[in-house]
């Protein structure tokens, strides 16, 4: 065995971000077996030497797991904020029939004026667009999301028989 390639080898492991307390140990170990002049005995290290590689292993996929922790944590962040963002172009807004809908900002640039379904927005973190030309506007998300803009009467002339 090489002394000096097992030298850089435990130089790298003891800089190694994030080595855990087991490998800190399995390094000093391997340097004990080292120390002095005794020979060493290189079927222990070499089971110790194996025993630091599995460990930095682990350590080193703990690294790789918090990384890929880190951009999902990041990309909800990054979803959150421009979720924030959309919603805050919205105001609540009361129809004449008293259904509560948020609706577009009038400062709003570069949109058309439209209104959103209060119940996907509070409730699933959805934007969805209230449509529909009747007194009745429903959420596309949800046709049950249902909000009265207006109450047309019902008159006998809208009503063909034909002649
Ligand atoms: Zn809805």
């Amino acid at each position: 065995m090489d002394i000096t390639q097992l030298g850089a080898i435990v130089g790298l492991a003891t800089g190694a971000v994030g080595l855990t307390d087991k490998a800190t140990s399995t390094v000093a170990s391997i340097k004990e077996l080292f120390d002095g002049d005794k020979a060493p005995d290189s079927s222990e290290a070499a089971k110790l030497l194996n025993a630091l590689a599995g460990e930095l292993t682990s350590a080193n996929m703990m690294n790789v797991q918090l990384s890929a922790m880190l951009k999902t944590l990041t990309d909800e962040l990054r979803r959150q904020d421009e979720f924030a963002s959309e919603v805050a172009q919205y105001e609540l807004f009361k129809t004449p029939y008293d259904a509560m809908v948020y609706k577009l900002k009038a400062d709003t640039v570069g949109q058309p004026s439209h209104f959103i379904c209060p119940v996907c927005l509070k409730r699933d973190k959805l934007v969805s667009f209230i449509a529909g030309t009747g007194d009745y506007k429903y959420c596309q998300a949800d046709a049950t999301h249902q909000f009265q803009f207006s109450d047309t009467p019902y008159t006998e002339a809208e009503t063909t028989y034909g002649c």
